[in-house]
């Protein structure tokens, strides 16, 4: 079946729902999500948004601006943080005014707190910049945008897994779709298409992300040649419940939980004297770490799954009330106890990918190191790389990344397609995704598609996590790339049409497996440490040779690396201390 429209936008998270409100003012808009879309994962976000607002205390966009490139170890692009952190204002006051609701301050203001990295003055001290609405913010952005897309008439194809792009040349023609409930290929073609398709932390075996955070665009878009920016940087958060993974937010520690040790010492004040605990994710994470290895764990005996303690018993019951209120739960459900008065175990989990689609500051997609833009076709949330984040993103501003370039992508998108025609597509632009459909449905039997999944998520923990070095490394792309090779015999277990999860994961773990390669071979190539790589051999940052994004291309189950030129227009890079 064919559907044509002007834009598409594969992904129903903050980033798809903005760009649709906004295509579709001035385009025949559809949404294509493979969940339900206020299931997207952007519902899980917890602890804030920021923009210098200063409700609370004085801010400005620029100081703003500054800690991002500078929490990103400068590899951000510095224009795009800027036009990040500008536009950061008026679009918390847009989700305001389409009735986002934050909490508030005694005088009725969006109340801010206080989250890692953020500063006030260039770094003189940390500053209230996150905008909340308790530690549900990404619930209620998720909310209020999809009663807004309703509200605007924007068309809805849920529960449609995109598998595949159309590219004719250097233009997209539309994209390829699975509807889950009845197994059949469907064809999209449309004169604007655009990746919000979320993070892919489901390489890891211990993530805050959910089982649908498979990558799927960047996977799409590699397969079809586009190269994927700085897959080399995934951020671990410091505090996911212990052997868990779930999240337990920095707003924990913006509102003043701390960091202890087995003997009760808070540890940060060594690592970063004057953020001490919101220091970036980075730092702290490594520090988690550090003090892990030095028997310093609250077992102490040093394993990889020792732990330390995140004590937030002195907030007392009513800040944990009404402005953690999830993470109490969180703590209570899946651990036993009350964070008022107990600490909480905690360990670093794989959590955001800071690389992804390349794209420039209007969420064009870039297939090269000239910046050639492949024409139709954008990407925007945590699927792209703008580039804002760098080597490592601060907490907060991956749902500003959403909503200012959501947007951005949606009003460009809303201009493009009153130039260009719909492109003719005909059914043979399913070929490719229905050949692979019926390989893993021929009824042979095959390896187990998820004996391969944990095997790749263990050789990513194990070798690719926070701290790395060149022989494990190796080992991990040995590992990943033999897994690819048992895929090719990898079939479904489920024979049956109907809302078939099993062919739809085995489609993931396609996604997964060349996404974990590209993150191996990307880090493998990166000698030198910087934000979240963070190398064993190459210890030091090495600005002369590697302050630049890396381009990460597949070509057959190998990877061939480029490089893109990083804007460093506004500051000059600086050791990064804190
Ligand atoms: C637990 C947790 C807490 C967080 N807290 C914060 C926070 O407080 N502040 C902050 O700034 N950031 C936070 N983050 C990060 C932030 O929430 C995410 O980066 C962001 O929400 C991602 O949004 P997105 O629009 O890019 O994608 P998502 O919200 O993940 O949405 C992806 C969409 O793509 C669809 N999709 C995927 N693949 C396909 C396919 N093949 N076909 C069709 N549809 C597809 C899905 O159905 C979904 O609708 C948090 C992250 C986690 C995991």
């Amino acid at each position: 079946m064919i559907h044509r429209f002007e834009t598409i936008i594969v992904g129903s998270g903050g980033s798809g729902l903005y760009a649709a409100l906004e295509a579709s003012q001035r385009s025949q808009t559809a949404v294509l999500s493979k969940l339900f879309p206020v299931r997207s994962h952007t519902g899980a976000a917890q602890g804030g948004i920021s923009a210098a607002l200063g409700n609370v205390e004085e801010d400005k966009p620029e100081w703003h601006a500054f800690d991002t490139v500078k929490g990103g170890d400068y590899l951000v692009d510095q224009q795009a943080a800027r036009i990040l952190t500008d536009e950061a204002v008026q679009a918390v006051y847009d989700l305001e005014n389409r009735g986002l609701p934050f909490n508030r301050t005694p005088e009725g203001r969006i109340d801010q707190r206080r989250f890692g990295g953020h500063t006030r003055n260039f770094g003189e001290a940390p500053v209230r910049r996150a905008c909340y609405a308790a530690d549900r913010t990404g619930h209620m952005i998720l909310q209020t945008l999809y009663q807004q897309c309703i509200k605007n008439d924007v068309s809805f194809y849920d529960e449609f897994q995109v598998v595949d792009l159309i590219l004719d040349d250097n233009r997209s023609n539309g994209v390829v779709a699975v509807e889950l409930s009845t197994g059949e290929l469907h064809i999209f073609a449309a004169k604007a298409v655009l990746f919000a398709t979320g993070g892919f932390g489901r390489i890891f075996k211990i993530t805050s992300n959910a089982h649908a955070n498979t990558g799927d665009g960047p996977a799409i878009c590699a397969r079809r040649g586009i190269p994927l920016e700085d897959m080399e940087f995934f951020q671990f958060h410091p505090t996911g419940i212990k052997g868990l993974g779930i999240l337990i937010s920095e707003a924990v520690r913006g509102e003043g939980g701390i960091l202890r040790d087995r003997d009760g010492k808070r540890f940060m004040e060594h690592y970063s004297p004057t953020l001490l605990d919101l220091a970036p994710r980075d730092i702290v994470s490594r520090s988690i770490l550090t003090e892990i290895r030095a028997g310093k764990g609250i077992r102490g005996d040093r394993q990889i799954d020792d732990y330390i303690h995140l004590d937030a018993t002195h907030l007392g019951k009513e800040v944990l009330r009404t402005k953690l209120p999830d993470i109490t739960s969180f703590c209570q459900t899946y651990l036993g106890i009350d964070p008022a008065e107990s600490p909480i175990p905690v360990l670093p989990t794989a959590h955001y990918a800071m690389g992804g689609i390349p794209t420039d500051d209007f969420g064009r997609v870039i297939k090269d190191d000239r910046g050639t833009i492949v024409e139709g076709l954008y990407a925007a949330g945590e699927c792209a790389c703008v580039s804002v984040h760098g080597a490592n993103r601060l907490g907060t501003n991956s749902l500003l990344d959403l909503v200012v370039f959501g947007r951005r992508a949606g009003r460009h998108i809303g201009d493009y397609v009153k130039e260009v025609a719909v492109p003719s597509v005909s059914q043979d632009a399913a070929d490719t995704a229905s050949r692979w459909i019926e390989q893993l449905t021929d009824g042979q039997t095959g390896p187990h598609g998820g004996h391969i999944m944990e095997e790749m998520q263990t050789a990513m923990m194990e070798n690719v996590g926070i701290y790395r070095n060149r022989q494990d490394m190796q080992a991990a792309m040995a590992q990943i790339q033999s897994l690819l090779e048992r895929y090719q015999h990898v079939r479904v277990q489920d024979g049956s049409r109907v809302f078939n999860t099993d062919l739809l994961e085995l489609i993931e773990l396609r996604n997964l497996l060349d996404l974990s390669l590209l993150t191996a071979a990307s880090a493998l190539n990166r000698q030198e440490s910087r934000g979240a790589h963070s190398r064993e051999d190459f210890p030091d940052r090495d600005d002369d040779n590697w302050l630049k994004h890396s381009l990460a291309y597949l070509d057959n189950d190998t990877v061939r690396i480029g490089y893109k030129a990083v804007d460093t227009s506004i500051w000059e890079p600086k050791p990064r201390t804190y």
